[in-house]
């Protein structure tokens, strides 16, 4: 599995943080989850065709994390070269369909009839199962209906909070994950309710006995604050701050 953050940001524009994205290759499939302003144009800075991704992953509907989804959807529209049959999955939360349903409206004509298959799947606590891989989805706490996820191949795990607070949930995701990849919104002392802090993120990955933990959906105080320390005091394994375009290996 290769996990490639595109976006380590959030909603606030700051120059060295994309919108929140991660892309994960795993087996043949390349999975997009989330996609915020600028996804796009990190996609192909990480070399990924835009054609790429069958699969789109939504952990909720805030606009840091689908703002380019209609930009996509019409950037995919008007390519001439999409293979017979060529067709993009979203999978989200309750909702996924009605949001797409309501972007699509909003942009008509343009994103009316579209020129490839596009399928729509509303999740909720479960696995499916694709050729080799497994992704396991559960509901975590962030005050909007929110997905968090975790991929399994060949017992490697990797685990994406999406936004969330701390919750039993997000826990059981992570669980002896080879890779953890949690929001980490604000440093301790300006706690948002919804949001991890690096003191929860590590004593999430603590709990769930991860081995490599990555910080990511940093507002821009975390770049002014050491966060690693109040981490690490929580978590024993190894902590990444994500950057933009890091790429993990599982
Ligand atoms: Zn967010
Ligand atoms: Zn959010």
């Amino acid at each position: 599995m290769q996990v490639t953050i595109l976006g380590s940001g959030t909603c606030i524009p700051q120059w060295r943080r994309s919108a929140p994205a991660v892309v994960v290759r795993v087996q043949e499939e390349l999975m997009l989850v989330d996609c915020g302003a600028g996804t796009l144009r990190r996609l192909s800075e990480a070399g990924i065709d835009y054609r790429g991704p069958h699969l789109l992953f939504l952990t909720h509907f805030h606009l840091d994390h689908i703002a380019d989804l209609a930009a996509w959807l019409f950037a995919l529209h008007n390519t001439r070269e999409l293979p017979p049959g060529w067709g993009l999955e979203v999978l989200g939360p309750k909702g996924t369909t009605a949001l797409v349903n309501r972007l699509r409206a909003a942009h008509q004509p343009w994103l009316q009839e579209l020129s490839f298959q596009l399928a729509v799947h509303e999740l909720g606590n479960e696995t499916r199962h694709f050729a080799g891989w497994q992704l396991s989805t559960m509901a975590v706490r962030h005050g909007s209906v929110a997905l968090g996820l975790r991929v399994q191949v060949q017992g490697r795990a990797v685990a994406i909070s999406g936004d969330t607070d701390y919750c039993p949930a997000v826990v059981e995701l992570c669980r002896d994950a080879d890779l953890a990849i949690l929001e980490c919104s604000t440093p301790d002392e300006q706690k948002v309710d919804g949001h991890l802090t690096p003191t929860l993120a590590g004593r999430i990955a603590q709990e769930a006995g991860c081995k490599k933990l990555v910080l990511t959906h940093l507002y821009p105080p975390c770049d002014q604050t050491d966060i690693l320390s109040p981490c690490r005091k929580q978590f024993a394994g190894e902590i990444v701050v994500a950057e933009d375009m890091m790429t993990f290996v599982v």
